[in-house]
């Protein structure tokens, strides 16, 4: 051998071009065969034809069918994109990015460059970006910017079913511009079937359908109630391992936190199973989950293995991953609920509707028969599960929503053309909330702080805390100490917080900092004044002041309700007679996260409207404290 390989020079026997290259040719061919493939593709030219003759359509079609990847490609191909942007919402980030990230592939372009993706405290476009993908609520803030979208040629409000807050909002939005551009296609697509409803809304628009391919799927429930769903879950996802022909399972979960429980349990348990036993992958997939593992759940499962992904309901309908045949549905989602009565928001394990039970069950035939195991009773289905969930709107915290809408200029909201108008209890609470916090005068308009607080992507609780640091002269305060080890790693293992996190809200507070020189606000720096920085957070979340009482749990002030603080946080142990809490969280018990102490004093030093001595009392015996009358001065 080695001497026929004698004297042979290497380069000049390799092909001319770059193997790399070629590698690449081939992936884009193969991508673009699979995209043929997809239930849409047939009726590519009915679509186009349907979007050239109508300015609104609505499109239904079953998750997995290509609307997300492949409409904004078929919009490119047909020339949509030499008049402006597509634009295509989405309720998730990750979604955002990943289906992007897919495009871009097929595209054989870069992401960020023809194809990008803009989520909150991440804009990944450029000059050359035509087809862009978004969250809904970063289209809503581009209304602010450009107020009749000017550089869009199509926005597709996709996963219109989800409902969410902002796409809500997008709907009164875009059919409001949609009458004076009539340039502008507006496209409303949804996986499910209650497309009657966009199009009713939308004056009547035509629907488009796309019939999907679904095969059977065997539904099995359990026979009794389960104790406990996270047990109950692992327990399945083994079952079906060791008994079950190949295919890929997908477990439905509620947050990051189930999640990485679930990924250990499961871990630790394979391992004792011997190497008889076919490895089984495990791919968590949420919001907060870094990009590079992310991609890993569109990985093809290697000969023999199986692969589990633990998701949240984003892949309910969200994102489609081949080669699920069995899924895994404990019945529970987490969500927002809001109590206009108390103005208190918490975040709630909820059971799911039966039309996400449904999307759920669906994942798994795809691509062939399937199986769902329910670990409810299909008594609980038939008699607990409501039909659909209760649109975000209508069970939310609408300060947010007000403030953007005020600073768009729209100020009668009664009158807003909502799909399903809030409660007006909920609307009343949001003006309150925004005039305690001098985002409003006492007329409802607009006050320079409350311009202020509308230029930052945040609650405006937080928007506030961060106006209110120009007073206190803490802007610059927040993560210091870590910035002056130079963002060392070792500094976060001695603090016990994770790097990544960090890395985070370094980006995040980049950002901010643009945003506080948009707004007029100098860094300034009080040298490490706690008080000063418990002072500013103090201004934007005086509505969340709690109270210790005797049996070592608290009681809110206002709306008195008996909270506790998360053991996961430092305040744990010590129990501080006054806390002000970032937001409650509904587990085994109501818990306060993120807390700090607090002076009862500040209270009525920041915000003499809502309080009144008698709500501190117990401070007033050791300490005089300063009389106020109207607003705080800010
Ligand atoms: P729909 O929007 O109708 O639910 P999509 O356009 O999201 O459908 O999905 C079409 C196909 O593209 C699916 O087969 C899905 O698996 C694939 N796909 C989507 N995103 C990705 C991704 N990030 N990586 C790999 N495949 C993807
Ligand atoms: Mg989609």
């Amino acid at each position: 051998k080695e001497s026929i390989m004698d004297g042979v020079n290497y380069k000049d026997e390799m092909p001319s071009e770059d193997p790399d290259d070629s590698i690449a040719k081939t992936a884009l061919h193969k991508l673009k065969e699979e995209r043929k493939t997809l239930p849409i593709y047939p009726y590519r030219e009915q679509l186009l034809q349907a979007v050239q003759d109508h300015q609104v359509l609505v499109i239904v079609g079953e998750t997995g069918s290509g609307k997300t990847t492949q409409i904004p490609q078929y919009l490119h191909e047909a020339g949509y994109t030499k008049r402006g942007q597509v634009g295509c919402t989405q309720p998730r980030r990750v979604a955002a990015m990943s289906v992007a990230a897919r495009v871009s592939q097929e595209m054989g372009v870069k992401l960020g460059h023809e194809v990008g993706y803009s989520i909150r405290f991440e804009d990944c476009t450029s000059e050359k970006t035509i087809m862009k993908y978004m969250t809904d609520g970063m289209l809503l803030r581009e209304f602010l910017s450009e107020p009749d979208l000017a550089s869009y040629s199509v926005i597709m409000v996709d996963e219109a079913h989800e409902r969410t807050l902002s796409t809500d909002i997008l709907f009164g939005l875009v059919k409001d511009i949609s009458r004076f551009r009539k340039d502008l296609k507006l496209l409303i697509s949804s996986a499910t079937l209650d497309a009657e409803k966009f199009s009713d809304y939308f004056d009547s628009a035509p629907i488009f359908k796309i019939p999907g391919r679904r095969y059977p799927v065997e539904i099995h429930f359990t026979t009794a109630p389960e104790a406990d769903y996270i047990d109950a879950a692992i327990v399945t996802v083994l079952q079906i391992h060791v008994t079950q022909p190949p295919g890929d399972i997908l477990v439905f979960l509620t947050g990051q936190e189930e999640i990485e429980t679930i990924d250990e349990i499961l871990k630790h348990r394979t391992r004792g199973l011997g190497t008889k036993i076919a490895e089984l992958i495990i791919c968590p997939i949420y919001a907060n989950l870094p990009t590079e593992l992310q991609a890993k759940i569109f990985e093809p499962t290697p000969e023999g293995a199986r692969k589990v992904v633990l998701a949240t309901n984003i892949a309910e309908t969200s994102l489609t991953i081949d080669g699920i045949k069995y899924v895994v549905d404990p019945g529970f989602c987490k969500i927002k609920s809001f109590n206009p009565r108390t103005g208190m928001e918490s975040l709630l394990v909820n059971p799911i509707s039966k039309a996400s039970a449904m999307q759920r069950a669906g994942r798994s035939g795809r691509t062939g028969p399937g199986k769902c195991f329910r670990l409810y009773t299909a008594y609980n289905f038939q008699n607990d599960l409501d039909d659909n969930a209760v649109p975000e709107i209508q069970r939310t915290n609408l300060a947010n929503v007000v403030l953007t809408l005020k600073s768009l200029g729209i100020n009668d909201l009664v009158n807003f053309d909502f799909m399903d108008p809030p409660p007006s209890e909920a609307l009343l609470k949001a003006l309150e909330q925004l005039y305690a916090l001098n985002a409003l005068n006492s007329r409802g308009e607009l006050t320079k702080t409350g311009r202020r607080m509308a230029e930052f992507p945040l609650d405006p609780m937080l928007s506030k805390m961060i106006v209110a640091s120009e007073k206190y002269k803490c802007s610059e305060e927040v993560y210091n100490s870590w910035k002056e080890t130079n963002y060392s790693t070792q500094w976060c293992y001695e603090n016990y917080i994770q790097v990544r996190s960090m890395k985070r809200a370094r980006d995040i507070r980049d950002q901010l900092e643009g945003l506080l020189e948009r707004v007029e606000i100098e860094p300034t720096s009080n040298l490490s004044d706690l008080d000063a920085v418990k002072k500013a957070i103090t201004s934007g979340f005086f509505h969340h002041s709690a109270k210790l009482q005797k049996t070592g749990a608290y009681k809110t002030v206002k709306n008195p309700q008996t909270v506790y603080i998360h053991p996961s946080s430092g305040l744990a142990e010590v129990l501080p007679r006054w806390v002000i809490y970032h937001e409650l969280v509904l587990t085994t018990k109501e818990y306060m996260r993120q807390v700090i102490e607090l002076k009862p004093e500040w209270l009525i030093e920041i915000a003499p409207h809502f309080y009144q001595m008698k709500d501190v009392e117990d401070a007033a015996a050791t300490k005089k404290l300063p009389r106020g009358k109207g607003r705080a001065a800010d």
